[in-house]
């Protein structure tokens, strides 16, 4: 993470890990949908025995999400978790925190210092209301730092999180400015399925465009598959991270004669399951924007830049490729010819 590596996508489990099968069956969905970091909630000393199985099984990384207590950190690290994100309000008893450095920089787990816009504390003698949420949330992520840093720890993520799109930017901006550290994006709090995505592709869209931002997760209040999801396709609108294909697709107008959002929602299914299955390695470079339109008259030319595609009349579809027409379909076939296609160009690039 950081130092010019991709920008990598997290999500975090929903299941409890007291349930140690179901939290492994979500974090292989996950993983398989293409997460690459799986954050957990560690409440207590009750779920250490479960945290020890799923970090030693999950199919990639784990980050021990510490509330409270920062002794949980110290067993999270025990249990075999790969990453700590830690408030550090949660970080005050000095031996506690000399302990969690020396035993995160002998097993070379790095920490997160998360902050939180509903977790932030001001200085001593210093009123709330007298300092702005940013420079807040930034003093409250310097401090943790300073703490680490005191103990020659540096092996260290930063995030702070806040609500608004506005703040977000403005916060991270200072952050990438004023800091060596890998930073993790994120927006808190950020509604369901709609609303996240909109504020988190807003923030992150222009974050990620100036140059800011090592891994992210999208916040969502739902099932975090979505999450996954819309990470990708945040990177992959950005052109910094590719996975299958792109699909793309008319609006649709008078000239529609087939349900083009249901044919559409199927060729997305299709293809994410192909590049679960086959994997993003082996994905070929010739078949990364597929095209679904809803008239032959304009949606060949309109979608030339397509790799592939299909335009749709009422009982045929043609397929055409970069916008040359390469043959005329029934229209229940046209989804699986397309499939063919890139079937076809995996077995190419074999
Ligand atoms: Fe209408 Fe055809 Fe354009 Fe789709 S491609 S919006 S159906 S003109």
């Amino acid at each position: 993470m950081g130092g010019g590596t991709p920008v990598s996508i997290q999500s975090m489990l929903t299941e409890p890990l007291n349930n140690v099968t179901a939290a492994l069956k979500q974090t292989e969905n996950l993983h398989k949908a293409g997460c690459e970091i799986i954050r957990v909630a560690v409440p207590s000393n009750a779920v250490l025995p479960t945290l020890k199985i799923f970090a030693s099984e999950s199919p990639m990384p784990v980050v021990a999400d510490i509330h409270f207590d920062g002794r949980l950190a110290i067993k999270a690290i025990e249990a075999g978790c790969h990453k700590i994100r830690i408030n550090p309000g949660n970080l005050q008893n000095p031996e506690t925190l000399t302990e969690l450095a020396a035993l995160a920089k002998e097993r070379s787990v790095p920490i997160r210092v998360g902050v939180n816009s509903g977790s932030v504390a001001p200085r001593k003698g210093i009123r709330p209301e007298k300092i702005d949420p940013v420079t807040l949330l930034i003093d409250t992520v310097a401090r943790g730092i300073q703490m680490l840093t005191d103990l020659n720890f540096n092996d260290i993520v930063v995030s702070a999180k806040c609500h608004y799109v506005f703040s977000t930017i403005a916060t991270y901006r200072r952050l990438a400015g004023m800091f060596p550290y890998p930073l993790h994006l994120g927006v808190t709090a950020a509604g369901g399925l709609r609303q996240a995505v909109i504020k988190h592709a807003l923030a992150f869209g222009v974050l990620l465009a100036e140059g800011i931002g090592d891994t992210l997760r999208v916040s969502i209040t739902g099932d975090p598959i979505e999450e996954v999801r819309a990470g990708w396709d945040i990177l992959r609108a950005l052109n910094l991270r590719k996975r299958g294909a792109v699909v793309v697709s008319c609006p649709t107008c008078g000239r529609t004669a087939v349900p083009l959002d249901k044919i559409t929602a199927e060729v997305e299914t299709t293809l994410e399951a192909l590049v679960t299955d086959v994997g993003e390695d082996k994905w070929p470079d010739s078949i990364r924007t597929v095209a679904v339109m809803g008239c032959v008259v304009n949606g060949p030319g309109e979608a030339a830049a397509a790799d592939i595609g299909a335009a749709f009349e009422k009982t045929t579809a043609v397929i055409f490729r970069k916008g040359e027409i390469i043959e005329r379909v029934p229209v229940d076939d046209a989804v699986q010819r397309l499939v063919a296609l890139v079937e076809e160009a995996i077995d190419a690039s074999r």
